[in-house]
């Protein structure tokens, strides 16, 4: 391709081993990588099945570009990417415990407050990263965090946001779960302005999902009728003994007028402050 990439990888350095999920493009395989004088490290392996369409290779090289540009510790980490021979291959650092959303539901209640709040923090140090690089990310959500073996919370999946553009041109609902209405500002569903400050409103969803232990935003409402609620002024309730100062901190993320919303920095300001004095974060 016309693409260079720093990170191009000779495949014979990599070994796939098992399948670990469906990914938009094709399997993600769990495996290692191994470049010489180097040592190994074990990798996920996003792949482009050979079935792909223009706009699932584009988005795909577009996916490698984006992280390729970013480094930072709640940031998923690209390893190595597979361009010049098929099958196309994303490498990115290997998480072990996975999205965010699945692994809270398998672990209800098993945490402390201040060990969620610890994951909401790395978000928010990832998303303050992305922002202050002009980086919107548009679909900001638990699914798209991935959590390390010791609870570590990173960003991830940056090949969505053109994808989502042209699916909110049409209706809400032509796919199902994938358009992330829950997730999404009104002004972005509305005209599309997508800005950090969307975000922020994502990140307000993140924080009710984390807190409920991936509880899935507004039950059983449609998307539909998801959307005139918050047009109406309707939030999501807090969480089972939510510490109102993380409802209050989720609130301001959902101010209708966008200007009013935390910036990341405040966000991540505010979370080291909680964590620092962890009374605040006790009683309901
Ligand atoms: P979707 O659009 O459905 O989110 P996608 O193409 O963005 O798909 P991912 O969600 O990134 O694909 O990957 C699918 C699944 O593979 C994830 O839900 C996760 O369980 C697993 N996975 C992806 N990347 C990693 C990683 N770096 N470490 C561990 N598991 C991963």
């Amino acid at each position: 391709t016309f693409l260079q990439f720093t990170k191009e990888t000779d495949p014979t350095y990599v070994n796939m081993e098992s399948v670990i999920g469906e990914g938009e493009f094709g399997e993600v395989y769990r495996g290692s990588l191994r470049l010489p004088g180097k040592e190994k490290v074990v990798v996920a392996i996003k792949t482009l099945k050979s079935t792909y369409s223009e706009s699932q290779w584009w988005n795909f090289l577009r996916e490698a570009t984006i992280m390729e540009q970013f480094s930072h510790p709640n940031i998923v980490q690209l390893q190595g990417v597979v361009t010049k021979q098929k099958p196309m291959m994303i490498l990115t650092e290997f998480m072990e415990n996975g999205a965010l959303d699945a692994f809270l539901r398998e672990n209800d209640e098993k945490f402390s407050c201040v060990q969620l709040v610890k994951m909401l923090q790395g978000i928010a140090a990832g998303m303050r990263y992305l922002s202050e690089r002009n980086y919107v990310h548009r679909d900001l959500a638990a699914r798209n965090i991935l959590v390390t073996r010791n609870f570590l919370c990173k960003v991830s999946d940056f090949g969505l946001s053109r994808v989502l553009e042209n699916d909110l041109e049409g209706t809400y609902e032509t796919r199902g779960g994938k358009i992330p209405i829950r997730w999404t500002a009104p002004e972005a569903i509305a005209n599309r302005t997508f800005t950090s400050a969307s975000d922020v409103w994502s990140f307000g969803i993140v924080m009710w999902e984390v807190l409920s232990y991936g509880e899935k935003p507004y039950g059983d409402l449609t998307n539909l009728e998801v959307m005139k609620s918050i047009e109406d002024g309707y939030r999501l309730p807090p969480t089972v003994d939510c510490p109102p100062v993380l409802y209050d901190l989720m609130k301001n993320c959902w101010a209708g007028d966008r200007q009013r919303r935390p910036l990341f920095r405040q966000i991540q300001a505010e979370l080291d402050h909680l964590l620092a004095n962890p009374h605040f974060l006790r009683g309901v």
